[in-house]
């Protein structure tokens, strides 16, 4: 199983990084190691005094298959989730300054955090919304309609490079608002479905 993550894939997000837009999606992968599920907590990493949230949806990758055509994209996820891109900002900082890669800041242990999956079908495919609460106060609000990249977009650039396996998960971008946690901080995610406004995800910061 492998992790692959999308930056900067919210014109919004990538303005608050100052970052410019991209022309093509931003890829980048975490190990398996990263993963934290089941509502854990994750513990302050020592590394960093800059550790950021990161609210996004989650694909799980439903067939296999490596250079897949627009048409078939939207076959190769069923299921969908939030995940918590945990991002140690300053040490992403100095690596994109001295142009090295970002696996410190961005795979380290717990750096995914991962809700339950609920069928594609229970949200509004065009336009999913949802949100993310630190210690109860809306931080982040997204909505798929605002994405650079499509999730099939995606799809379609990254099985040119990655040959894509049941099972992967592809972290799909944040929006805007991301911002630093603290000790003792609770970060609470939140999905529209057609029925409710779903509580799918918790996470402590310990
Ligand atoms: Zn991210």
């Amino acid at each position: 199983m492998k992790i692959i993550c999308i930056g900067r894939n919210y014109a919004e997000h990538a303005k608050e990084l100052n970052n410019p837009l991209p022309t093509k999606p931003v890829v980048f992968l975490k190990p398996a190691t990263a993963l934290l599920v089941n509502n854990k907590p994750l513990y302050y990493p020592e590394f960093t005094s800059e550790l950021h949230y990161e609210l996004e949806i989650v694909l799980k990758i439903a067939k296999n298959g490596r250079h897949v055509q627009p048409e078939f994209a939207s076959d190769y996820y069923k299921e969908i989730a939030l995940g918590i891109d945990f991002t140690a900002r300053d040490l992403q900082q100095e690596c994109k300054e001295k142009g090295l890669p970002w696996e410190v800041a961005k795979a380290f242990d717990g750096s995914a955090v991962l809700s339950p999956f609920v069928p594609v079908s229970s949200v509004n495919r065009q336009a999913i919304e949802f949100e993310l609460r630190k210690n109860g106060k809306a931080v982040q609000h997204g909505n798929t309609q605002n994405l650079i990249f499509s999730f099939e977009e995606i799809i379609v650039y990254v099985s040119r490079f990655f040959k894509l396996q049941m099972g992967d998960l592809i972290y799909t971008g944040t929006p805007a608002g991301v911002g630093p946690v603290q000790v003792g901080d609770k970060l609470d995610g939140y999905l529209y479905t057609h029925q409710e406004v779903m509580h799918l995800l918790r996470c402590e910061v310990k």
